[in-house]
């Protein structure tokens, strides 16, 4: 890739990304092999301002090692340095980018139960941090980076340059590193998502009917006061916008926990853990998932479905039309950024508390009450199809297309 646009693209994560602040702290959260845009990131952020730029490094290669050797309960143990270091950051008031890169599935041959402790040692202990992310009390911004690992997986009939640089390409059309002005490009987008945020958020949805050929056949309530959000986020402490995924395509909130009902069919693959989930189907009463099955993942996706209570419900709703930027790359990214945002989705897991009003200053308690989820997990799975429909029933009962053959009828 180019210098020029590894560049440019470093300075889109800064302004449009986190929107660093002068005298800011940037965390960034990155794997070795992301070194060529965490310089440029690094340069970026001090000429807006960083008062300091800290790298979290990582190394799959590493990791890897670590998975193979130690035992379950080992990899449970999560040091104490570590917690204080996000508590470092959220005294700190820093922004914070992570970069998503690697092979999606580099830990292919660990087994589910090691991961899973792993994982669940890790979300307990980072839980607030986490906390302030979700509730945007922390500015954050999560991009992809593409290198040989991811390539080849993404483009598997490609050389290794060759799927770099394809990968590259579709990367760049993602975020519009090709429009002349990005920033600017960015903002349009922006505005319209949120136009399509403001007519759900003012036609008083009580609920969604989904229904495809490929067996989806759902109901989901949504709860009082439920606000859409797309594009841009604002920081809860300090009120300045950011934009949380780059790319981004979806508009999302939070559905009532205990109002879905019926069956879901995935229509993409999910990748989580470094392992694949494919063809799978989750059936739900009265909010919780009673039954699932997949064709291939299945262990994987039972552990994520059993962390918890609330990994039994939803904690996200979304819209993507199947004509975005990135369903029109038609590629698969193995990767969760991208992918969810090719097609309409839901989450298992966790609730954004800013997706109800007044949400961000709640108690986990007040959030339940409003019927909003709470679990270690947040689990994004794509649903959307060419030929999904889904009709809103308003508070008076009014019916109301909002998608139709897969795209927006609004
Ligand atoms: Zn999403
Ligand atoms: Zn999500």
């Amino acid at each position: 890739m180019k210098k020029e646009q590894l560049k440019k693209y470093a300075e889109l994560l800064v302004k449009k990304g986190v929107n660093l602040q002068k005298k800011q702290i940037l965390v960034v959260s990155a794997s070795i092999n992301a070194r060529p845009l965490v310089v440029e990131i690094v340069k970026a952020a001090y000429k807006a301002g960083a008062a300091d730029v800290e790298i979290a490094w990582s190394d799959d290669e590493i990791s890897k090692i670590a998975y193979k050797k130690k035992t379950a309960t080992a990899l449970s143990v999560v040091p104490e340095w570590e917690i204080t270091r996000r508590e470092y950051f959220i005294d700190k008031k820093i922004a914070y980018l992570g970069i998503i890169s690697g092979d999606p599935e580099a830990f292919k041959d660990i087994s589910a139960k090691k991961l899973s402790a792993a994982r669940r040692a890790r979300n307990k202990a980072f839980a607030q941090f986490r906390e302030y992310t979700s509730s945007n009390k922390i500015r954050w911004c999560i991009c992809g980076y593409p290198d040989k690992e991811w390539a080849k997986k993404v483009f598997p009939d490609l050389n290794k340059n060759d799927a770099v640089k394809k990968l590259w390409d579709h990367i760049a059309k993602t975020v519009r590193l090709d429009a002349d002005d990005p920033v600017e490009e960015w903002e349009k987008h922006q505005r319209e998502l949120q136009r399509r945020c403001d007519f759900l958020n003012s036609a008083k949805i009580k609920s969604f009917h989904y229904e495809n050929g490929l067996g989806t056949n759902f109901d989901i309530t949504m709860p009082k006061g439920y606000i859409f959000c797309g594009g841009a986020e604002k920081g809860a402490l300090d009120g300045v916008w950011f934009t949380a995924n780059m790319p981004t395509e979806e508009i999302f909130s939070c559905p009532d926990k205990s109002g879905a009902n019926g069956k879901l069919v995935s229509s993409m693959p999910l990748c989580r853990n470094g392992q694949i989930i494919k063809d799978f189907w989750l059936e739900f009463k009265e909010g919780r998932i009673v039954d699932f099955g997949a064709k291939e993942g299945y262990e994987n996706l039972k552990s994520i479905i059993e962390t918890d209570e609330g990994s039994h419900y939803l904690g996200e709703i979304a819209l993507v039309a199947h004509d975005s930027v990135i369903s029109k790359l038609n590629t698969l990214f193995f990767e969760t950024l991208y992918d969810e945002n090719a097609s309409c989705h839901f989450a298992i897991g966790d609730c954004y508390p800013t997706c109800v009003e007044g949400g961000a200053d709640m108690t986990e308690e007040q959030l339940a009450e409003r019927g909003l989820n709470n679990s270690l997990e947040h689990v994004d799975f794509m649903v959307g199809t060419k030929d999904l429909q889904i009709t809103a029933t308003t508070d008076e009962g009014k019916q109301i297309t909002i998608f139709k053959d897969g795209g927006w009828a609004i």
